[in-house]
Formats: C-alpha cells, structure tokens, sequence
C-alpha cells in the first residue's frame, strides 16, 4: 500500500465516524511565539483544547506536516542514526474536543489497526501511564490485550505536552514488533532504543494546561488528541522495518544516489540528504529563508548539514536543489504547492548551496588538520569557533562530523571564544562581526533578538531537549 494511500484510509476512516476532515497547517504555527515550528497534528488545534477557540464541529482528522529540528521535540541528531525519526513527517491524527474520550479513542484505533489495516493483534505493544488504570482496563478487558503486551511507564514516554508549557496529558502508546531479525527490547525495557519495536501511534488524554511554572490546571473539557506517524505506518504496511526504504524515500534516495553519484542506497548520507530536502523544501513553501536567526537559522542548518553530507560523497558542486523535483514527484500530489513553489524553492536551495560552497572544502581542511593533530577526543573550542566564524559552520554541524569519528567538541570552549570575539569588537567600537545568536544543540540557547519576538518566547521555542 503506497503511503498516500494509507493517508487517504485513515483520514476516511475518521470522517466515516463522524470526523471533520481539516487539511494540514502550516509549519510556522501562527500567533505562537511559544512554539517553533508545528510539531504535532494538536498544534493548530491549540486554542481548541484551551477553550480559547470555538468551531462548528467536536470531532476532526487530520494528515499534519511537521518537523521537529528544536524546540522539545527536536529529532535532528537522531536522523542518520535511527529507523524511525526524521525531521520532516507527516502525523495523521484524530481529535476529539470535549467529545469523546478514552474508551472511543482506543477502539478507534485499535479498529483502524486490525480491522482496516489487518494488523495482526500479537504484533502490537501497548504502553499506559503509571496510574492510569482506566485505559489499562480498556485495553485488557475491553479490547483484549494480553497483559505480558502491556505496560505502565512514567511522565518520559507517557505524559505528553506540546512544548514547555500548554495543553498536555497522559497518554497510551501502540507498537509494533518489527520481529526477531532485527535486535532490541520492547517498550521501558533496556533494549527499547533499539527500533524492533517502533512507536507508531500516541493516543493523548487532554486534560491540561501547563504554564510556565510547569503548573498543571484541568482544561475545561478532557479531550483526546492522537498522532500516528505516517512514515512509520507505511514502512509496516510495506514490509520493510525502516522509515527510509518506503516507497517516498526510495525515490528520494534514488534521485540523490544519482546526483552524488553513489551505489550504495543504504548509505546513511543519502539517507539524511532524503530526509533534509524534505523538511527544507517544506520551510520554504511555508515561507521561511535561510538566516542567521530563528527558524531561518534552523533552516540553514540544515542545508548546510545536507550539503556536507553531499561533499562526504564527493559531490562537486550544488547537487541539493535538483532533488525538488524528485520530491515534486512523490509528494506533490498531495502537496501542489512543491510544484506551484519548485522554481522558488530550488533558487532559496541553490544560494545557499553556493555560499556555503565557497568555505565547506577549506573549513573541512582546517577540521581534518584539527582532528590529524588531536591528542584525545574533544576538538578544541577555539578551531570550533574558527569553523562558525570564518566558515560558516554551525556549531552542530562540527558536532555532527566529531560524532561520525567517535569525537567530541569543547562547546564551552567555542563559548569563550564566541565571548572574546564579541568584545575584540566592542573595544574597536564597532558592530560585532559575530552572529547575534548561537544555537547550542546540548541545551542552553543564546539570544539577542529574533523576528521581534520577545527573548522569552525565544528562549521557550527554542531551547532544544
Ligand atoms: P519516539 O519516541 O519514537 O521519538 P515520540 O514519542 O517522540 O516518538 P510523539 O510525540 O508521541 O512521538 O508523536 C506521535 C507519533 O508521531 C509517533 O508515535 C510517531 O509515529 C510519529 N513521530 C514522532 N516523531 C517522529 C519523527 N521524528 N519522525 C517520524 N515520525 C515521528
Ligand atoms: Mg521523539
Ligand atoms: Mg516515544
Ligand atoms: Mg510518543
């Protein structure tokens, strides 16, 4: 079953029991300075939850393009290294507002599951939170689940919240055992990192908001938000365990072995440079521009990142923007503005290609001599800083090359340096050549201004897990 068929399933599935089909938001969410980018299928249902908002109907389905690149939903270290993440997907969701509850919930899914997708039952592991004894009732007594296949795990991996504060709550988990060929443990085991068995599906019980205190106050009408990772269900419905040999990812993988000139299609480089035309297309038909701040700063960085993964395979040249149309082909349909935007968006791709160009081979000179001459594991802050300043290297994108050979970067040390630099140029009485803003991938994040957004609302947006 080709993915955009399972996302035409699922959505009439919803809309025959009395679903309100809403067609997807865009990925910069609107009015949320709290947020930076749509992460979930609930965030433009936001105000919905809250009982800010009110709409003519209490049911609705969804198909919602996300990405998670920071923030506290940020996947980008993980692409490249797992089956199952990717920093652009698409989450297929059902929403109930005040309407249904638990119960329907999970026999919505449970039915969608076995009975339209012919899961087989064994197959599937389900997760509850620790106290939450009326879904465990659902699922075993109801449903019929077997309680070895079931179990109750903390706020971690079954309390969910958009972001640092807003609608959040408990939430029960399905999984699916890919089998014994591939290794690792189910879920709240020790092997569970280890993709055999794969999340596919959060169903969410609404009930509260969390303000910045992290002070948790009932919403006024519980309420149920799921989200189901269409990749992931795809990759099931087609046999195959990772998210990256379906069908919209064989093709990506096909268009960019040919640009880069490689015959390994397992290779993880085409697999991340897969992944990042979408999310980097998606941006820039959501309107937003590679720069030095913000979202457009996560975008650059990831072009940048994708364009090093091409100079890893010997590209020479800009390759990235030739593959809008590959993505034209396998999603356009469902996405006419890939191909109504195609010009636009290879043009944002190709100028970014090209500065980046310009300093990519030197900077990855001046690493490898770092790296030649490196006695331990930690690159030093100073040739980190060296890289940002003078080529343009994010600071994950260093961090990135550093982990591919077991090293580390001196993040404080790139700090101090980033310090130095910025007084050098306060004493000479000029405008600092250094970027107003850092993004650091372990968890402090730096800002002077963005898109006149107050520091706090930056701070909450962007401060990555
Ligand atoms: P995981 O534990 O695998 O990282 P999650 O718990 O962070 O997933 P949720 O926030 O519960 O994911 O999102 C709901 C669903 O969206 C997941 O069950 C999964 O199917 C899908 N999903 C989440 N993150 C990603 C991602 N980075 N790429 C692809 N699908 C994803
Ligand atoms: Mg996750
Ligand atoms: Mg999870
Ligand atoms: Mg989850």
């Amino acid at each position: 079953m080709k993915t955009s068929e399972i996302r035409r399933k699922f959505l009439d599935f919803f809309v025959q029991n009395e679903h309100q089909e809403v067609s997807s938001s865009s990925l910069v969410p609107g009015n949320d300075p709290t947020l930076l980018f749509t992460n979930a299928g609930m965030v433009p249902f936001k105000d919905v939850f809250l009982g800010d908002e009110q709409r003519n109907y209490t049911r609705a389905t969804s198909s919602q393009r996300c990405v998670r690149a920071g923030g506290k939903h940020n996947d980008l270290e993980n692409v490249g290294y797992t089956a199952r993440h990717h920093t652009f997907f698409e989450m297929l969701g059902n929403f109930s507002f005040g309407d249904y509850f638990k119960r329907e919930a999970i026999r919505f899914a449970w039915t969608f599951l076995t009975e339209e997708l012919n899961l087989p039952k064994e197959k599937l592991w389900i997760t509850v939170f620790l106290d939450d004894d009326e879904a465990a009732d659902i699922w075993i007594n109801e449903i019929g689940i077997d309680p070895a296949r079931l179990s109750r795990l903390g706020e971690k991996d079954n309390f969910w919240s958009m972001g640092d504060t807003g609608p959040c709550g408990p939430c029960s988990e399905i999984f699916y055992d890919h089998g014994e060929h591939v290794p690792g443990g189910p879920p709240g085991s020790e092997g569970e990192d280890l993709d055999r068995y794969i999340e596919i599906w959060n169903i969410v019980f609404m009930q509260f908001n969390q303000d910045a205190n992290g002070v948790r106050t009932p919403l006024p009408k519980p309420s149920v938000d799921t989200g189901m990772g269409v990749e992931r269900i795809a990759a099931i419905m087609q046999g195959v365990h990772s998210n990256y040999e379906i069908d919209i990812f064989q093709h990506l993988i096909k268009a960019a072995a040919t640009l880069c000139g490689s015959t390994d299609l397992e290779n993880k480089s085409l697999r991340v440079i897969a992944d990042h035309i979408r999310s980097c297309s998606f941006l820039i038909t959501d309107g937003v521009v590679p720069s030095n701040e913000g979202r457009g700063y996560v975008l650059r960085r990831i072009i940048r990142r994708a364009v090093r993964h091409g100079n890893k395979l010997g590209v020479q040249g800009a390759f990235f923007n030739q593959l809008v149309s590959a993505l034209g082909e396998v999603m356009g349909d469902a996405y006419p503005e890939l191909i109504e935007l195609k010009a636009h968006i290879e043009k944002v791709l190709l100028l970014e290609e090209e500065q980046f160009a310009k300093t990519l081979v030197n900077g990855m000179k001046i690493l490898e001599g770092a790296i030649e001459s490196l006695e331990g594991d930690i690159i030093d802050g100073e040739t980190v800083f060296k890289l940002y300043d003078t080529y343009g290297f994010p600071l994950d994108l260093t961090a990135d090359i550093a982990r591919e050979r077991d090293l580390n970067i001196d993040e404080a040390g790139f700090d101090v340096a980033m310090q130095k630099q910025k007084e050098t140029a306060k004493a000479a009485g000029k405008f600092s050549a250094v970027s107003s803003q850092k993004l650091d991938i372990a968890g402090a994040t730096e800002f002077t201004g963005y898109d006149g957004l107050s520091n706090q609302a930056l701070v909450t947006g962007l401060a990555v897990d």
